[in-house]
């Protein structure tokens, strides 16, 4: 396989080591380059800076959750057309509900499917944004 992620920015927003390694590691293999954030505040921060082509947002976090990190990008002009996918283990009726409403443009399951990630994530990816 080539490189299917070459030239795509993804920001991983987990506070769990393990996660934050397999995520990265399968991601980098594939091409992607990876920037990693374990709390909301940063997540945000960085999706600022960055404009990542997608960003993986744990749900629980110290701090802000995923879920109002979500919902501040989505209120702002600069963020607001970056896919937020909710990386998340096991999802509550309420959660789903709030994960909706919060803007999120999918979810995927953790733990990761090694053999699918990939094509996950490429799927919810954008196009690059060069100003
Ligand atoms: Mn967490």
């Amino acid at each position: 396989m080539s490189s299917p992620g070459a030239g795509r920015l993804i920001l991983i927003v987990e506070d769990n080591d393990k996660n934050v390694k397999l995520s990265k590691d399968i991601l980098r293999f594939y091409g992607f380059r990876t920037i990693e954030a374990s709390r909301g505040e940063d997540g945000v921060a960085m999706a600022r800076e960055n404009l990542p082509n997608v960003i993986l947002m744990d749900i629980v976090l110290p701090g802000m959750d995923g879920i109002e990190a979500t919902r501040q990008l989505k209120a702002e002009v600069s963020t607001r057309e970056i896919p937020v996918v909710a990386l998340t283990a096991s999802v509550m009726q309420s959660d789903q509900a709030r994960i909706t409403e919060a803007g999120f443009a999918g979810l995927i399951a953790k733990p990761i499917d090694v053999q699918t990630f990939v094509e996950q994530v490429l799927a919810y990816c954008r196009p690059s944004v060069t100003s």
